[in-house]
């Protein structure tokens, strides 16, 4: 039986040519700044993000939390959209390793509003933690991939340096924006001090994330990275993989916009789901059942039981997710057997 997962793009296998890659990646020892293959995709990175230096980093958890600890002090407090994923999804890492006290602010599309980062900023008091950083986050993962516009963004830049704070862009799928907004990547991340964006999402690699900002910014890091044991040895069979997530896979992601619109109709015309196409700016579709007794989770181990692996996010709430490895075609087959499943047991 074929697989067809759209859970993530986390699941995306390397490429031929990354495998060729890695067999012959030239390599050394990278804690001591000897692997070739890391330096050259920290500095293509470092390019092709228009900031001065990049760190690979074995995460993209890993990459956000070397970010907060390089930009803050313990005990400051740092502003962060409510869903973002460094708020609900790296276990709290920033409070727990880094020391910050976080502090939510309710987003719409990922956007929280400029007055209330304004207002969440702390004045000098004797009893307030200080802010230490903004963090924002495009695409909006939890918001169906939900693309942050560039003016958006450049206010956030406004009001963080016109208060003396840094931004932290927790861009793991960038590449992404920047294909929906059609601009270079350059232009999204130019409205933040530090970016960190992965490799192994849509962009195929097996492992790794890098982080981006001045040099000085990715000197800490590097320390930071270290401190966290993410200071790798021969990485360069990895990095390897990563030269080419640069070089050949961000032009085709394109064509997984367009699979989840595709994937966003079908599932609205089939009437199980509540979808929004229009509102599908990249690869990730949010879905609600329409039916209130049916369960997300039961569902998705019947269409596992087809070869269907899909998200439950809660008991009416499905996540899919496009990539590389799934074609239009799979996607027909997947949109068959999700309807089945859902008139045979709806
Ligand atoms: C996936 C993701 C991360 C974390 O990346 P990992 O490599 O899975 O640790 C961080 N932020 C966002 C928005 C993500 O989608």
């Amino acid at each position: 039986m074929t697989i067809i997962d759209l859970r993530s793009d986390t699941v995306t296998k390397p490429t031929s040519e990354m495998y060729v890659a890695m067999a012959s990646a030239e390599v050394g020892d990278d804690v001591y700044g000897d692997d070739p293959t890391v330096n050259k995709l920290e500095a293509l990175a470092a390019e092709k993000l228009g900031k001065e230096a990049a760190l690979f980093v074995p995460s993209g958890t890993m990459g956000n939390l070397i970010a907060v600890l390089t930009h803050t002090k313990p005990g400051q407090e740092i502003i962060l959209e409510e869903s973002s994923h460094i708020f609900q999804f790296e276990v709290g890492s920033a409070a727990r390793v880094a020391g910050v006290q976080t502090r939510p602010i309710i987003g719409s599309r990922g956007q929280m509003d400029i007055e209330r980062i304004e207002k969440a900023i702390r004045p000098e008091n004797i009893h307030f933690p200080e802010t230490g950083l903004i963090a924002i986050e495009n695409t909006h993962n939890m918001s169906g991939g939900a693309v942050l516009p560039l003016e958006y963004m450049q206010q956030v830049a406004e009001l963080a340096k016109s208060r003396n704070l840094s931004v932290h862009l927790d861009g793991a799928r960038i590449f992404n924006a920047a294909t929906a907004l059609g601009t270079d990547v350059k232009n999204v991340a130019k409205h933040a001090d530090s970016v960190m964006f992965c490799l192994s999402k849509g962009l195929a690699s097996p492992v790794g994330s890098m982080l981006v900002g001045t040099q000085s910014f990715i000197n800490q890091a590097r320390k930071h990275r270290k401190m966290l044991g993410g200071g790798l040895r021969q990485a360069g069979v990895l990095a390897a993989c990563g030269i080419i997530s640069l070089e050949a896979m961000v032009d085709r992601l394109k064509e997984d916009h367009e699979n989840a619109k595709y994937v966003a109709k079908e599932l609205l015309e089939s009437g199980f789901f509540i979808t929004e196409p229009e509102t599908v700016e990249t690869n990730i579709v949010n879905a609600v059942l329409s039916c209130e007794r049916c369960n997300a989770f039961e569902l998705t181990k019947l269409m596992a039981e087809q070869g269907v692996l899909t998200g439950a996010r809660s008991k009416r709430h499905f996540r899919f997710v496009t990539h590389k490895d799934v074609t239009k075609d799979d996607l027909e087959k997947a949109i068959t057997v999700i309807k089945s499943v859902l008139t045979k047991n709806c």
